[in-house]
């Protein structure tokens, strides 16, 4: 477990950065010491520094001395900076036991704490959160069961065991997280599963195969030749049933289920049956998350009854 202290430096580098813009500076002359951009005017700087506390004691980092690191990490003695802030941390990667007790929830670092590496602690606990309000809303709404709620365990947990192993590896660009962030799927009550296998990436945490598997979050696709609007944009506030235009009888099905928010929204675009897997007959839900808890490849059948699935879906069976 890193001991690690966090100095919040006010200083102008921007004539020292304009011809190396980045985010994060790792320091040679200063090991252990990372420098990281804190805005865009590029004159508050946040310097985190490993230091080992079998050597040092937090009481030992004067102002003198953060002053000094400071200006050893920016290579300059007599630098004009102040110090704004200054805090310590222990680098941890843990996952509670349980994320929900009776009315209480945890989110967030208070239900999983990553190391910093690879920067994936706040997706994880916006992740959460996302899962977790459309459950509250729908059971406070009344078309949802109380037991809708431990989903949000069921489906995240998984989640933060994936995101905190992953903390202690290697660390990876963000874009080389996509199949974690974007890929990770979920398994319960909340899904339909359709009896499909799930892709198969060869670097399952860095590649994200989009897919219209229940359970996977519904993948983006533009919908105007503009590319202003994305599938995505459907998805938020209620369930969302889409089709081809073809798929008239999945639209009849859904007048029966007035008890749930649900709207159906038609998508005539050549590349979205193969994307979401199914055929021109075929319908996907969408939560309100905006991952797919149900798919139908073909028209409605009794082995694809979109009421039992919403039923399901809402806690109900
Ligand atoms: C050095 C470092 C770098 C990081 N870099 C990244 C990154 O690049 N990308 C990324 O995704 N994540 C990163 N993370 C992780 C990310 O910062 C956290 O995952 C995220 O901030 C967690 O958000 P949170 O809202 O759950 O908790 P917090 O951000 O900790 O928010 C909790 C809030 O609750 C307040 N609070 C606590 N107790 C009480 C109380 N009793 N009453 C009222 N308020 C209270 C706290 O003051 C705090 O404001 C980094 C973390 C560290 C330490």
């Amino acid at each position: 477990m890193a001991h690690v202290v966090s100095i919040v430096i006010d200083a102008d580098l921007r004539d020292r950065t304009v011809n190396r813009a980045s985010v994060l500076y790792r320091i040679g002359c200063l090991p252990g010491a990372t420098l990281l951009g804190m805005d865009n005017d590029r004159d508050r700087w946040g310097l985190i520094y490993e230091y080992d506390p079998a050597v040092d004691s937090e009481e030992s980092f004067t102002e003198h001395r953060l002053l000094g690191l400071a200006r050893t990490a920016i290579g300059d003695p007599d630098l004009d900076l102040a110090i704004a802030g200054v805090r310590f941390w222990k680098s941890t990667a843990l996952v509670a036991d349980r994320f929900r007790v009776g009315r209480s929830f945890l989110v967030g670092d208070a239900a999983h704490v990553t190391t910093p590496i690879g920067g994936l602690g706040m997706n994880c606990g916006i992740g959460d959160v996302d899962n977790l309000s459309w459950k509250v809303a729908a059971v406070v709404a009344g078309w949802a069961d109380e037991s809708l709620l431990d989903t949000y365990e069921a489906e995240r947990q998984p989640v933060a065991e994936l995101t905190v192993q992953a903390s202690l590896g290697a660390a990876r660009p963000p874009a080389q997280t996509d199949g974690l962030v974007l890929g990770a799927s979920y398994e319960s009550s909340a899904v339909v599963p359709d009896g499909s296998q799930p892709p198969a990436a060869l670097d399952p945490l860095g590649t994200y195969l989009p897919t219209g598997r229940p359970g996977h979050r519904a993948p983006h696709l533009w919908l105007d030749d503009a590319r202003v609007v994305s599938t995505l944009d459907l998805f938020g506030d209620g369930f969302v049933l889409l089709t081809t235009p073809a798929g008239t009888a999945w639209h009849t099905v859904v007048q029966r289920e007035s008890h749930i928010p649900i709207r159906v929204h038609v998508i005539d675009h050549p590349e979205w049956p193969d994307l979401y897997g199914v055929g021109p007959l075929g319908a996907v839900l969408v939560r309100p998350d905006g991952y797919v808890g149900f798919r139908a490849v073909g028209v409605p059948t009794d082995s694809n009854d979109l009421g039992a699935a919403l039923a399901r879906l809402a806690g109900r069976t």
